[in-house]
C-alpha cells in the first residue's frame, strides 16, 4: 500500500508542474471509490488555478482559492503524469489536464478517495479525515520527548503503537520494522516502557528511515511508480529486516525473525534489538 514516502514522492512530483497553473479540466471516469467522488467536482475545479500541493499523513492536498481537493491513494493507487494524448488504461478513474501536462489517478482496488473541502468550511486541517492525525514525522515538532510523553503508561507493543498513527503519522508496516531495527528496539516492548533516551533514538530512526525512502523515490509496493512513472527503489536499496525472515542480520549475522503482531508481519533481529 502506498505509505507516506510514496505519497510525499508523488507530491514532490506533481507540485512543480501543478502549482500556479490553471487546471484546464478535471474529469472523472468512474466515481466509485472508497467514497463516491462528488458529481459536481469537475465543474467546481475545472478552470481554476492550483495554489499549492500539500500533504497531511497519506492525504495529498491540492489547494485552490475556493477549497482543497483531498486525495488518498488507498491500497493500490498511484497518480502519474502521462503524455497529453496517451489513451487511458483500465482503472484510470480520474484525470487532471493542464495545458502542458496531464495526470491520471489509477486505482485497481478503488480504496482511494477524491474529496472536496470548500474554503468556507474552514481550514482543511479540520476536515474529519485529517483532524485527529498524529504529528508529521518530518516536522520539527516531532522528537523523542513527544514520543516519550505520548507513550507514557501505554502497554501496547511499540510496533503497534507506531502503526496506529495516533502519535505519529506515516510509519506503516515496513517503516515501523525498519525504524525499530535502526533504533535497536525490540518491537514487542510495551510502548510505555521505553526510556526517554530510547524514544529519542527511535524518533531519529523514524525520521531517517522515511527520509531515506523519500530520497529513493518511495518503495513499499514492488509495482509502485511515482509521479514521473519511475519505480521506487527503497526495497532493493535499504530494507534491513523487512521480508528478510531467516536471512542473516546485516549487523550481527543472527537470522532475522518474523512474528505477527496485530495480524501484521513484524521482522526484527533478536540479538540487535534489545528488550
Ligand atoms: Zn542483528
Amino acid at each position: 500500500m502506498p505509505e507516506l514516502p510514496e505519497v510525499e514522492t508523488t507530491r514532490r512530483g506533481i507540485a512543480p508542474i501543478m502549482t500556479d497553473r490553471r487546471l484546464e479540466s478535471f474529469l472523472t471516469h468512474d466515481t466509485r471509490m472508497r467514497w463516491p467522488v462528488p458529481d459536481d467536482l469537475p465543474a467546481t475545479i475545472s478552470g481554476r488555478v492550483v495554489r499549492h500541493c500539500g500533504r497531511r499523513g497519506k492525504y495529498l492536498l491540492i489547494e485552490f482559492d475556493h477549497g482543497t481537493q483531498i486525495i488518498h491513494l488507498g491500497m493500490s493507487g498511484s497518480l502519474r503524469r502521462v503524455p497529453l494524448d496517451e489513451p487511458r488504461r483500465k482503472h484510470d478513474h480520474a484525470e487532471w489536464v493542464f495545458s502542458n501536462a496531464r495526470f491520471l489517478l489509477h486505482d485497481p482496488r478503488r480504496f482511494g478517495a477524491i474529496l472536496w473541502h470548500p474554503a468556507e468550511a474552514g481550514p482543511v486541517s479540520a476536515h474529519p479525515l485529517l483532524a485527529r492525525l498524529g504529528v508529521e514525522p518530518l516536522d520539527p515538532a516531532f522528537n523523542g520527548d513527544l514520543l516519550f510523553r505520548a507513550f507514557a503508561g501505554r502497554r501496547v507493543a511499540i510496533k503497534q503503537a507506531l502503526l496506529s498513527g495516533s502519535v505519529v503519522v506515516g510509519v506503516g508496516n515496513i517503516y515501523a520494522s525498519e525504524a525499530l531495527f535502526k533504533a535497536r528496539i525490540d518491537p514487542r516492548l510495551p510502548a510505555g516502557s521505553l526510556s526517554r533516551r530510547r524514544c529519542m533514538l527511535l524518533a531519529e530512526a523514524i525520521r531517517e528511515t522515511l527520509s531515506q525512502a523519500i530520497d529513493s523515490g518511495g518503495s513499499t509496493l514492488r509495482d509502485y511508480v511515482n509521479a514521473t512513472g519511475e519505480p521506487g527503489a527503497y526495497f532493493e536499496l535499504h530494507a534491513a529486516v523487512y521480508e528478510r525472515g531467516g536471512q542473516a542480520c546485516n549487523r550481527c549475522s543472527t537470522p532475522i525473525r518474523r512474528i505477527v503482531q496485530g495480524q501484521r508481519a513484524t521482522y526484527f533481529c533478536p540479538r540487535c534489538q534489545r528488550r
